[in-house]
């Protein structure tokens, strides 16, 4: 957040918005948007001409590197209570 971090705010860590807590931080950081149709991806270097792909391939390659790791660990969890409540109501 440009604002807290320009005047220099102290967040409590437990905040919502403390940058800790912020599960995109770390793929926005790798982000490098170099030119208009230019997205360069700061782990692997591969450019993309659109922001939503440079996010569709921190999704499908870089996962592992990622704050956004139980994300997918909760995902699974949904896939799973789907399947098991599936299972039962038939
Ligand atoms: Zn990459």
């Amino acid at each position: 957040m440009p604002y807290v971090e320009k005047e220099r705010y102290q967040l409590p860590s437990d905040c919502r918005v403390h940058r800790d807590n912020d599960i995109y931080r770390e793929q926005e950081e790798h982000k490098v948007h170099s030119d208009i149709n230019e997205w360069r991806c700061g782990f692997c270097k591969k450019t993309f001409y659109e922001e939503k792909y440079i996010d569709k391939h921190f999704d499908s390659r870089h996962y592992n590197l990622l704050n956004a790791v139980h994300v997918y660990a909760l995902l699974l969890m949904i896939r799973i209570y789907v399947a098991v409540l599936t299972v039962w109501c038939l």
